[in-house]
């Protein structure tokens, strides 16, 4: 339903098992509207990297619930999630997670080869992400050739390939050099001036001032306001 948020978690919890399980997120209640710019920040440990997982429908709940785009993700078995993931959100990690000896166009144009986009269309559509960053000029380019910064350049390339709802950064910039950072914050500005919900997680308060919204993680437990 379009009216629906985006993003609606009643009560949801990520608990890790184990002899002593790690209660990693607790129950939160959160509803993210299409169209919004949310940064989560909290200490390492804090549970920010599982949020995003439950979120990013890499992982489900262990309770509560969590509907993604109107989506119940605890009715999915493991094949729709992913195929409904692999169509609409687009993820970057701070380690930017890049094939080496496969050219970046070959990289951005992954997600497009899991949808079964036939191969003269994956080139165009990577190429014309590619442009979007800068960087299309780079496209035959190994990564391991390539800057850090324009590594995740090319890996935004590679979420935006597939025109995503939601736009998931993990610690984007943590390990770029502040310039390169800078540049990369202003591409995803843009994106969600284009009409992308943008969450983003991040330790950096500068960071996650270039979001509408300041959420905060602290022992699992999500809040509007800084823990003292
Ligand atoms: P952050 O991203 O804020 O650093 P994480 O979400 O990675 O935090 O981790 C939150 C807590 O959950 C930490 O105590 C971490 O050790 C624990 N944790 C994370 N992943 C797992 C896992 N797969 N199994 C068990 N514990 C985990
Ligand atoms: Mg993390």
């Amino acid at each position: 339903m379009s009216n629906d948020p985006l993003i609606r978690l009643e009560g949801a919890a990520r608990t890790y098992p184990g002899p002593v399980p790690v209660h990693a997120l607790r129950p939160t209640d959160l509803a993210v509207e299409a169209g919004d710019y949310l940064a989560i920040m909290g200490p390492s440990g804090s549970g920010k990297s599982t949020f995003l997982h439950v979120v990013g429908c890499l992982d489900r709940p262990t309770s509560g619930r969590y509907a993604f785009a109107g989506n119940d993700v605890a009715a999915m078995d493991d094949a729709a999630l992913a195929a409904l993931r692999g169509r609409t959100i687009g993820f970057v990690f701070q380690r930017f997670h890049l094939l080496r000896d496969e050219p970046a166009w070959r990289n951005v144009a992954l997600p497009l080869l899991y949808q079964g986009v036939g191969r003269a269309e994956r080139a165009r559509r990577a190429d014309e992400a590619l442009d979007r960053v800068g960087l299309l000029a780079r496209r035959d380019h190994d990564p391991g050739r390539l800057s850090g910064g324009e590594q995740q350049r090319v890996a935004l390339a590679r979420a935006l390939v597939k025109q995503p709802r939601l736009l998931l950064c993990d610690e984007p910039t943590g390990n770029l050099d502040s310039a390169s950072g800078a540049r990369v914050l202003e591409l995803i500005r843009e994106q969600h001036a284009l009409g992308t919900t943008v969450l983003l997680i991040t330790h950096d308060a500068r960071v996650a001032e270039q979001a509408r919204h300041q959420l905060f993680l602290a022992d699992g437990v999500l809040g509007a306001a800084q823990p003292a």
